[in-house]
């Protein structure tokens, strides 16, 4: 459980994030979303402040990426962004989701969770983790994209994970 609280967000809401990401930089009908060059070269023409940081795995500890929206950083552990740029799915979808993070939980969004009992639970679509990973699914592999693929598909062509795969399709006509 997070100990963060974010403002809630519908799948449908990121998902109209997410399309007009792609929207704005002609990547509408990409099959394969370029995270790591958005990261590098687009982020800083819409934020010109922003830094994507490799870090190294002495400093990240278990942590494989950070945001932080108040600084315009993300930092992304070394071997996390070496894997994302040789294409694996895991660590794409990693980027992805510290994308999320950084876009949809600046400051103003999101606020310490109030002390919650062992029964009370974070409604998922005020858990920050569930916007991210929801985020990252939608950014990377959108259902115009995936409706008529196979999970293998999806893996092949989208470049993220067949786990990931098979949570997005379940989205696909959601
Ligand atoms: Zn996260």
């Amino acid at each position: 459980m997070s100990e963060y609280e974010a403002s809630p967000l519908s799948r449908a809401t990121i998902r109209q994030i997410t399309t007009m990401i792609r929207e704005e930089f002609n990547l509408t009908t990409e099959k394969y979303f370029p995270i790591v060059e958005f990261l590098e070269l687009a982020m800083p023409r819409l934020d010109e402040k922003f830094v994507l940081l490799p870090v190294s795995k002495s400093e990240m500890g278990s942590k494989h990426g950070l945001a932080f929206p108040d600084n315009k950083l993300i930092k992304i552990r070394e071997d996390v962004y070496d894997g994302a740029i040789d294409g694996k799915g895991r660590d794409r979808f990693t980027l992805a989701h510290e994308l999320g993070h950084y876009l949809l939980h600046q400051k103003e969004h999101v606020s310490f969770a109030r002390t919650m009992g062992a029964e009370e639970k974070l409604p998922a679509f005020r858990n920050p983790e569930w916007q991210a990973n929801a985020f990252a699914g939608e950014l990377l592999a959108p259902p115009h994209i995936i409706k008529d693929m196979s999970v293998f598909e999806i893996v092949r062509y989208c470049g993220i994970s067949s786990q990931a795969a098979k949570i997005q399709l379940q989205y696909v006509n959601k």
